[in-house]
């Protein structure tokens, strides 16, 4: 006997807006970010299972959406067309949904977290094979000194941290060589150091710091051109230090002309930032059969997109044996799941249950802007 359908036949979307517990000054591109400000998705389906979803819209310069934009985009009906889908013929958001981005990306976290309960399965079950038990997290610092960065970094080394990443891309090039020295000099010898430019270097400054340092053990440098500059980043590929792609890399597209320029060595892989789970699966996929690594990274997101990703990361093998960004939400003065809670000593571990696993603990913080919903009739009608 086949399984009873199980269509969508409402939603609710909400804004939240969370303040940071300190502000996060980034690259001269992108300023100082105050806020998580996101939209969150919330479906339910005809044998009354729920999914939520979390659109992270990252701004004008890295993803080229906004809170304001994607909300108008919802009261325009974006979602509309999830209203009818059946849980079971889900095969990633297309169009008329948006199919790619954070709104792409919350309707299919909504529509895994609902078909994991429809299944009784955990997300990644339904994604492939786990691969990792736990996986260790990164903590970020502010562009700033070295004194600022070790203000940062010394307590998380307390807590079990052991990975960090320094935002760089607004300062003078031999400013940020002493500060990465200083740092290297304070850590401990199992300590990872990663540097993010956020897009903010020339390729002259770029050349500048790559040659200075080729004799440190960096195990990364996120996006130190601009986003669509490819033949410059696999031309500092030259220096041997392993280069990370993140606002080059939007879609499962940009992915293999990534990989076909050969412009970077690992993959940092956003699930809002890449449209939801089967965008970032078959981004993980193209990574791993040219055998290069993923970084599972994170906007300024909430635990619904961190528990995604987290499911999504689970099941890529080639994942950097480093740090990923699971700490969102401890920079957060507040949430609306329970995911802080699987985090210890610098380690996150998935819980066992169905679905996302997360529990909604802080809903009703959730401002609800809009409502939708089929009538009963046309859903007996349609039926
Ligand atoms: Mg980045």
């Amino acid at each position: 006997m086949s399984a009873p359908a199980s269509q969508v036949i409402a939603y609710d979307v909400y804004r939240v807006r969370i303040p940071l517990v300190t502000p996060y000054h980034l690259s001269k591109v992108y300023g100082t970010l105050t806020h998580s400000d996101v939209l969150i998705l919330r479906i339910e389906t005809s044998t009354g299972l729920v999914g939520w979803g979390e659109a992270d819209p990252g701004g004008i310069r890295f993803t080229g959406d906004t809170p304001e934009s994607t909300m108008q985009e919802v009261h325009r009906g974006v979602f509309q067309p999830i209203l009818g889908q059946e849980l079971n013929n889900w095969k990633g958001p297309q169009s008329p949904l948006p199919t790619g981005g954070s709104l792409a990306a919350a309707c299919d976290v909504a529509m895994h977290d609902a078909l994991g309960h429809y299944h009784q399965k955990p997300v990644w079950e339904l994604l492939g094979t786990r691969h990792h038990q736990k996986l260790e997290l990164l903590w970020p610092t502010s562009s700033g000194t070295a004194s600022d960065d070790l203000a940062v970094i010394q307590p998380k080394l307390s807590e079990g941290f052991r990975t960090f990443m320094l935002k760089m891309g607004d300062k003078p090039i031999l400013e940020e060589l002493g500060r990465l020295k200083q740092v290297f000099a304070a850590l401990p010898k199992d300590a990872h150091l990663m540097t993010d430019a956020n897009q903010g270097w020339t390729r002259e400054e770029a050349k500048e710091f790559f040659q200075n340092v080729q004799d440190l053990p960096l195990v990364l440098v996120e996006q130190p051109l601009v986003a669509d500059d490819l033949e410059g980043l696999n031309d500092l590929r030259q220096y041997g230090v392993p280069i990370s792609v993140d606002e080059s890399l939007q879609n499962p597209e940009n992915a293999r002309e990534i990989i076909a320029k050969g412009a970077a060595d690992i993959f940092s892989i956003k699930i809002s930032k890449n449209g939801g789970l089967l965008r970032g699966l078959e981004i993980g996929k193209a990574v791993e059969a040219d055998n290069k690594r993923v970084m599972m990274n994170s906007m300024i997101e909430l635990g619904i997109t961190q528990s995604a990703s987290l499911h999504l990361g689970t099941v890529l093998p080639n994942l950097v044996p480093f740090g990923h960004a699971y700490m969102s939400t401890l920079r957060m003065s507040d949430d609306v799941t329970d995911f802080s809670d699987w985090i210890q000593s610098g380690t996150v571990r998935l819980p066992e249950a169905p679905g996302s696993n997360i529990n909604m603990v802080r809903a009703p913080i959730c401002q609800l802007a809009t409502r939708v919903f089929i009538p009963p009739t046309e859903l007996i009608m349609a039926s």
